[in-house]
């Protein structure tokens, strides 16, 4: 029975951790890497043909965006998710698989045209995508699945997204019984729309996340509704667009429920027809997938919103842009209005374009209501950029750059605590993961200190024994490499000239005198001289 750290060890995204007991290999997650790469992930520790199942915490792409690589590489078993999960997955690594289209065609186009670019393979195709959602297995909250012999599987809300899970694993080889809980994503409780976050009983090991580990969410001054309104009001008075940057699934839905809410208490005067564009083809295939889901997953204030016949994420001036042409003419017309788009840190997606149109309008808001991770376009406007990089433009940002903190779909630093708290007896460890470097070290330190849990922050490769309660093997952290530029013919050249330089220096070998120490330190004087780490 033995536990290996994959992915989003000391990092956010790319989560993966690969269980193996009962004689099979389970990989918890296969998300993919998104924004900054710091630490090289382990490789699995079997070929994918060789994975048995997956357990699946929720959709989004930093969980489940490798499954069809897994697919593509051979893996053939069933991947586990509640029902909402799999309802979303089946568009969005539909969409992931195009994304990677589009962006290796892009690059080849590049590449052809002679830029100083590799044409790269895409990391998988449609088929892939289709062929691991066709390998899904849809359960229902709270009910305990088997899934073998020795090993069963039970999914309780969190609260995080539509779908989103903790995965409680049971494990029986002979005489030896463990339990391990994986927290997915946990919810924030404050999030409107879904459910608040369920906890857990019990626990042998608990694999938690710590995505705000290190800070508290800021007190709401009033309530979201009313500092949205106020943000569009402004900028309407001003002439201006209010363009929100957001994750397709999930954040937009909730958006939506507050607009919907706004528009009905009329809380923007002068402005109430105000129209709302969904600018997002992902965004409104999720939206009517939340839709579908309500029974099962939304929360009391939106369910007697239902029970009345009304549906909470829609209202009249709603317009759900699908084809590119009416994306186009979204900035063709000058009434104010709300712009929801994707991606969520305007890395990708349509959201470029409606930034090109609006950044250097002074009269237009940027408004971030999600996660900016580091090394993304949103993260870089967020923390002031006077000018970036669009479509090959620079584009200077004079409109208004504005934040609203208060809607998180992650618990923070107290909410993790009182999910850890629901554990009856602590857990013979606690494995932080899912927060960046200082962060999931200061949470599992603190704890430690502060709450006497076992608790530790891997690095990726690192081998737990589940049995014998301890580290088989603990990983070093192993940086990513900075990026080279692709070798040019100027680059060739000098590295021609240092394999030249080494032969020299191994004829050397062997002779003892001023001659060589001069040479030495000649070498070292022109290896100080151009070290760009100096
Ligand atoms: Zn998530
Ligand atoms: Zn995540």
């Amino acid at each position: 029975m033995k536990l290996t750290f994959i992915g989003a060890d000391h990092e956010v995204t790319g989560s993966c951790h690969c269980l193996e007991a009962c004689g099979k290999h389970i990989l918890v997650d296969y998300g993919m890497q998104q924004g900054l790469d710091v630490f090289e992930n382990a490789p699995l520790p079997v070929p994918e043909a060789a994975i048995d199942y997956v357990f699946l915490t929720h959709a989004h792409v930093d969980h489940s965006g490798l499954l069809p690589l897994l697919y593509a590489r051979g893996f053939r078993g069933q991947v586990y998710a509640t029902d909402a999960t799999v309802d979303l997955c089946s568009i969005m690594l539909r969409d992931c698989a195009h994304i990677q289209l589009m962006e290796s065609e892009w690059k080849a186009r590049k590449a052809k045209r002679g830029a100083d670019i590799a044409a790269i393979e895409p990391l998988y195709t449609m088929e892939d995508a289709e062929g691991v959602i066709k390998r899904m297995v849809a359960c229902h909250y709270d009910s305990i699945v088997e899934i073998c012999d020795g090993i069963k599987i039970r999914f309780t809300d969190v609260g995080h997204l539509l779908g989103s899970s903790s995965i409680e694993v049971w494990l029986k080889e002979d005489t030896t019984e463990k339990k391990i809980v994986f927290s997915g994503d946990l919810g924030n409780e404050r999030q409107p729309l879904i459910k608040a976050p369920k906890r857990t009983a019990e626990a042998d090991y608990v694999v938690m996340e710590s995505t705000y580990g290190n800070r508290l969410h800021p007190a709401p001054d009033g309530d979201f509704a009313t500092e949205l309104a106020a943000i569009l009001k402004e900028t309407f008075d001003r002439g201006g667009n209010v363009v929100i940057p957001s994750f397709a699934v999930g954040r937009t839905q909730e958006l939506l429920y507050f607009l919907r809410q706004i528009k009905v208490d009329r809380m923007v005067p002068g402005h109430e027809k105000f129209p709302v564009f969904v600018d997002s083809p992902l965004a409104v295939e999720a939206t009517e997938i939340f839709h579908a889901n309500r029974m099962d997953c939304f929360d009391e204030k939106a369910m007697a919103l239902v029970k009345e016949g009304i549906n909470p994420i829609s209202f009249a001036g709603l317009k759900l842009a699908i084809t590119s042409e009416e994306s186009r003419e979204i900035n063709f017309n000058d009434t104010p209005k709300v712009i929801i788009s994707a991606s969520g840190m305007c890395e990708a997606g349509r959201i470029r374009h409606h930034l090109k149109h609006n950044l250097w309008r002074p009269e237009s808001t940027i408004l971030f209501v999600g996660y900016q991770a580091n090394g993304t376009l949103g993260r870089a406007i967020v923390e002031g950029a006077k000018e970036v990089k669009l479509f090959g433009e620079t584009i200077q940002v004079q409109a208004q750059i504005r934040q609203l903190r208060g809607l998180s779909g992650h618990a923070d630093q107290a909410g993790l605590i009182w999910w850890l708290e629901g554990f009856e007896e602590k857990p013979k460890k606690v494995f932080i993961v899912h927060g960046e470097d200082s962060v999931a070290t200061g949470f599992a330190e603190m704890l430690k200190i502060e709450h006497g849990q076992r608790a530790y922050a891997p690095y990726s490769g690192s081998i737990f024994d589940l049995g014998a309660n301890r580290f088989t093997y603990e990983a070093e952290p192993v940086r990513v490499e900075k990026k080279r530029p692709v070798a040019s013919g100027v680059y060739a050249r000098l590295v021609a000239a240092g394999q030249r330089l080494l032969a020299i220096i191994k004829k050397l070998d062997g002779l003892n005198n001023k001659d060589t120490a001069k040479f030495a330190d000649q070498v070292l004087n022109l290896c100080d001289k151009w070290d760009p780490d100096k």
